[in-house]
């Protein structure tokens, strides 16, 4: 676009209408937006947070208490922002628990290192220390913080369950929510060599609203958000042989649309009869195969069920593909793509298979499946927006109490382990030395903003709770479990309170805060191309209104 050579005359390398933005300008507009993240999330933090009501742009909404739901219904533009957001889906993908941590961390770490930018201090010298002071906290937290548990503590398992649940809106349900979560996850565990495995995938969660939370059961099976696909279907199979198809039962319509000529009424009809002798073969087939239930991911034509139905066969369509795994997995059968491949030995079994009314609707539940290891979760509350927030607390839950039987290892909640680690990471600081030294004692500080925000939330004097809490760790064994007491924003012990957490919810949150808070720190030159949507036609994109 520019075409003289002339001396001081700007070269561009940019697009026209690129914004750019160097130095430590950059860094500061980022650590801005990364910390309006994470206040945004503060206050949800503990038993005692607040929710947030979502509205998206349907209008639709979400009530919730949970860090990653409120984080991805926001709808967040800014680059390093964004960066936090994802610190939230990572930890929910592996550990289902702790995201609201992990983004206060994370906000926490770059409000400290804004002030260490301050001094001068270069921000690599900055993530230098933060990455040291995270290899002693992990190490302290291996050693010295984490507490060997074993798999097949029921009690503790529960706890677990229980203080994962503790900060959501199901606090009054939350006895009985965890024995559930604690009994499927056991049903689900399986031991492969050496190890304790529990993958909660295989764990099916249905919702329908209507009843009380306290309705909300375990079922032995897989429940499907279906009925039968004709009324003259049995309502129960026993001793259930069931086919499990993913193609549809229907006559293929063409693509291109074709024609026929009749030129007689008897062509008609024996256009018709074609297709019922079609129809007919279809249910022949599944006849042949001994299948007394059919489970269809695709559509079945209504002539196909009549003729089912007449069969006895138990029918249902449009069921979707995860749920037909699901099946497969648990009854043995195998998904077959057309009837011509039916035969018994891709047959499922079942010991019943039986459509119930769940509230308004229908359900039909698999029961008494071949492989033991397949449980449903039928989650009821009063309203959608209940249903809705239960499933996001068993989601949590399960993972958790998953991931004590995975690791054995767990830790104290409420703020202790956190204040633990601040504790004993001043004491490493000094022989950390130098500028890096800084960083240290800036990273045990943020750990701080745990039990804080659990205090403040809880609308107590939180400068109190934390000089109480910094004074009861001495670094002796017994302190290290002493935590915020949510009942008066004094200090207790979270092991006899039973707030207890997967250590892998502490590793994981310290891990990514950390590693964000260094990315966002890195960055000292944020080049935007124009926004190619929406923008005035060769206008500035909108970086020239002051
Ligand atoms: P996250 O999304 O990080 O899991 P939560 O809102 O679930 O955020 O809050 C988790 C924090 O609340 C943890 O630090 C946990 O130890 C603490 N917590 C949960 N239950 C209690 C309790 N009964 N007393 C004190 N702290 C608790
Ligand atoms: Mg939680």
């Amino acid at each position: 676009m520019v075409n003289s050579m002339m001396q001081g005359t700007p070269i561009f390398i940019l697009k026209e209408g690129t914004e750019r933005e160097r130095g430590k300008g950059a860094v500061y507009n980022n650590i801005a937006a990364a910390r309006a993240v994470a206040d945004a999330v503060r206050s949800t933090l503990g038993p005692r947070g607040m929710d947030k009501m979502l509205v998206d742009s349907m209008g639709d909404i979400t009530i919730t208490n949970d860090g990653v739901t409120i984080l991805k219904e926001m709808d967040i533009e800014h680059p390093a922002a964004k960066m936090l957001v994802e610190v939230a889906k990572t930890q929910d993908q592996q550990c289902g628990d702790g995201t609201t941590t992990a983004v206060v961390l994370a906000g926490e770490l770059l409000k400290r290192s804004e002030a260490l930018l301050e001094q001068n201090i270069h921000p690599t010298v900055v993530t230098r220390g933060f990455q040291r002071a995270l290899v002693e906290a992990l190490r302290l937290l291996e050693k010295e913080i984490g507490t060997t548990v074993k798999p097949d503590d029921d009690a503790i398992l529960i706890d677990c369950a229980r203080t994962a649940m503790g900060s959501k809106g199901v606090v009054g349900s939350r006895d009985m929510l965890a024995q559930i979560v604690v009994s499927a996850v056991r049903k689900i565990s399986e031991k492969r060599g050496d190890k304790q495995l529990a993958d909660v995938d295989q764990i099916k969660l249905e919702k329908r609203h209507g009843g009380t939370i306290g309705d909300t059961e375990l079922i032995d099976g897989i429940i499907l958000d279906k009925e039968r696909g004709h009324p003259r279907m049995p309502r129960e199979v026993r001793g259930a042989k069931i086919a499990l198809m993913n193609s549809a039962l229907e006559v293929k319509k063409t693509e291109i649309e074709s024609k026929i000529n009749i030129t007689n009424p008897t062509q008609i009809q024996g256009f018709l009869d074609e297709e019922d002798r079609n129809f007919r073969r279809m249910v022949e087939a599944v006849k042949a195969s001994g299948a007394d239930v059919l489970i269809c991911q695709k559509g079945i034509d209504d002539v196909v069920l009549h003729y089912l139905a007449k069969e006895g066969i138990l029918a249902i369509k449009q069921v979707k593909e995860s749920d037909l795994q699901k099946l497969a997995r648990a009854t043995g059968a195998k998904i077959v793509t057309g009837l011509k491949e039916l035969s018994a030995n891709d047959l499922g079994k079942a010991e019943r298979v039986e459509e119930k009314k769940v509230g308004d609707d229908h359900m039909t539940y698999v029961t008494g499946c071949s492989n033991p290891r397949s449980v449903s979760i039928l989650i009821r509350g009063g309203t959608e927006h209940v249903t809705q927030e239960v499933e996001r607390s068993l989601q949590d839950a399960l993972k958790v109490v998953s991931s004590v039987i995975e690791d054995g290892v767990v830790c104290p909640g409420g703020g202790a382990t956190e204040i633990d680690l601040a504790v004993k990471l001043r004491r490493y600081a000094p022989t950390v030395g130098g500028r890096e030294q800084l960083a240290v004692e800036a990273f045990a500080q943020s750990l701080e903003a745990v039990p804080w925000a659990l205090a403040e939330n809880g609308g107590f004097d939180f400068i109190n709770t934390l000089i109480e809490l910094r004074g009861a760790h001495t670094g002796d064994a017994a302190s290290r479990n002493i935590g915020v007491d949510m009942a008066n924003g004094k200090t207790a012990d979270m092991w006899k309170m039973k707030v207890v957490e997967p250590l892998r919810v502490k590793h994981q949150a310290l891990s990514s805060a950390v590693e964000v808070a260094s990315m966002v720190l890195r960055i000292d030159d944020v080049i935007a191309s124009k926004k190619t949507s929406g923008g005035a036609p060769g206008g500035p994109g909108g970086g020239h209104d002051h």
